[in-house]
């Protein structure tokens, strides 16, 4: 993975590949959308050194989720032609695809977080609403998968860190029943 050439435009913007990391095995993988300019690919690790990593980790420990791989869709950070963070493109997400389906098989984790509608797509398939605020899990292709909103969705002001708070409680909740039967 580390040395991936699959898609040209982000062989240029990024700095470096950002892989999961975390527990493996993990009980809950959390995956999001690419490593961001500020954060990921700076740091090397998913979700750190940047606001969204900030609150995605600040909510794991409030709820105190232990075994936590995180991830992303797609392992370079995308940036537009003025350097800003762009979503990734459908191609590059497929060029990604064997990657994270790589890392969610070694890591085995007993949920699989979609955090926002793109990973969310691709977890679940094109069919499959995203619909985080009724939190109910479902599985798909042997994975069970639980939706919830991107935290730069909370940071913008879109949804409330109480309710977000409360759908990270939701999930600790099912994960503990997942994993104690
Ligand atoms: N950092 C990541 O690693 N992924 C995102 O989707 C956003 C920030």
């Amino acid at each position: 993975m580390l040395d991936c050439k699959r898609c040209a435009a982000l062989m240029r913007s990024r700095s470096r590949v950002v892989t999961g990391a975390g527990a493996i095995p993990a009980t809950v993988a959390f995956v999001g959308l690419a490593p961001g300019r500020l954060g990921g690919d700076r740091t090397g690790i998913p979700f750190s050194g940047d606001r969204s990593g900030e609150l995605l980790r600040r909510m794991i420990s409030a709820t105190n989720l232990r075994g936590v791989f995180i991830t992303n869709v797609v392992r370079c950070n995308p940036r537009d032609a003025g350097g800003r963070n762009r979503d990734p493109s459908a191609r590059e997400i497929a060029n990604c695809r064997g990657h994270l389906q790589a890392e969610l098989a070694l890591a085995s984790p007993s949920m699989v977080v979609g955090l926002g509608r793109i990973a969310w797509r691709e977890l679940a398939g094109r069919g499959v609403l995203f619909t985080p605020r009724e939190s109910a899990p479902i599985r798909v292709g042997g994975q069970r998968l639980f939706p919830m909103y991107h935290p730069a969705y909370v940071i913008r002001g879109a949804y409330s860190e109480r309710a977000y708070a409360d759908d990270f409680d939701r999930l600790a909740q099912l994960l503990h029943t997942a994993t104690s039967d």
